[in-house]
């Protein structure tokens, strides 16, 4: 039962079950900051791998498992190690996996969107994430290394139809997130053709993320702390629900009245500006003495951008 794993705690979808439904490293994109190492599989041929029945029984006996173990499941979870839209039985499959009530989950690089039958299989899913790494053409090519056939036009067209869509059904979640290689979509133009296509999809919530596990590429580097701040930056100018998804997977941030435990949950995602660190202390009664003491611990740094000095979690840093 390989094809089903977890459940895995998920700072976006709380208990997550994983369904992995195409063989590993089976993508329609080579991405410089790929995980899943040099040896993948490049196709754009949708393709049967495994029935929707053998899943979804899988995750059936995966469920009774837990409910015996009084654990539950708040998400399933389609994110297989390559791309789950190669999958031609994934609407199928989307279709029966709601025989369990349980909202099911889809994370794809959204190159085969512009396919009309893609649309429809992810228009089933209750929660959707997007991959968007870049809007010019060269950026794209240079960060994702897609397959020869795919079409950038066709999948920024595919993504707005298909945002559109989605939309129309309030419970549905749509989200998107953007890769930040230092040097390659970092650059404030980029930044900002992105914050500009992104905003009109209006997702729920746009997610920044850099490279945590050793990349495809070795001298691919991740964005640095003013890379990310000025993206927040510029993505925030453009869209209301910004976070940086950086392989922190704990509490999402809370006001728990203790101040460094704040300040390290909420700086993992997003940046925290001087007079917003200033107003949780005093809220909490404390002085600048606990920001100076996890800057010295190297768990915050500091980054000025625009003027505004912000603090932001260190990410090289295992916490
Ligand atoms: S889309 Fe995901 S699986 Fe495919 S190459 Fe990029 S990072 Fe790897």
């Amino acid at each position: 039962m390989l094809e089903i794993f977890g459940p895995v705690p998920s700072r976006r979808l709380g208990q997550s079950l994983g369904i992995n439904n195409i063989p590993p490293k089976h993508c329609t994109y080579s991405c410089v900051y790929c995980q899943l190492g040099k040896a993948l599989y490049m196709t754009t041929r949708r393709q049967s791998f495994f029935s929707p029945e053998y899943l979804v029984a899988s995750v059936r006996q995966r469920l009774s498992e837990l409910e015996a173990g009084n654990e539950t499941i708040d998400y399933l979870t389609v994110v297989p190690d390559g791309e789950p839209t190669l999958d031609n039985n994934l609407r199928e499959l989307v279709h029966r996996l709601k025989e369990f009530a349980i909202p099911v989950a889809i994370i794809t690089n959204a190159s085969l969107i512009w396919n009309a039958e893609v649309r429809e299989s992810l228009l089933e899913a209750d929660w959707v994430s997007l991959k968007v790494d870049a809007i010019s053409d060269l950026v794209w090519r240079k960060i994702d290394r897609p397959h020869k056939s795919l079409d950038h036009h066709e999948i920024l067209a595919g993504i707005n139809q298909f945002a559109n869509r989605f939309r129309r059904n309030s419970q549905h979640k749509l989200m998107t997130e953007t890769m930040l290689v230092e040097g390659i979509n970092t650059g404030i133009a980029e930044l900002r053709r992105l914050a500009e296509f992104i905003g009109p999809l209006q997702p729920d919530c746009a997610y920044l993320s850099i490279p945590t596990r050793p990349p495809a590429e070795a001298d691919v580097v991740a964005a640095d702390k003013t890379s990310l701040t000025q993206a927040y930056d510029i993505y925030t100018s453009k869209i209301p629900c910004v976070e940086y998804l950086i392989g922190y997977e704990g509490n999402s941030f809370s006001n728990t009245g203790n101040s460094r435990n704040d300040i390290l949950s909420i700086t993992a995602v997003h940046p925290m500006r001087e007079d917003a660190i200033q107003t949780l202390l005093e809220r909490n009664g404390n002085d600048h003495s606990i920001v100076e003491q996890l800057v010295r611990e190297q768990l915050v740094e500091v980054s000025c951008y625009n003027g505004n000095t912000y603090y932001v979690r260190n990410y090289s840093r295992k916490h």
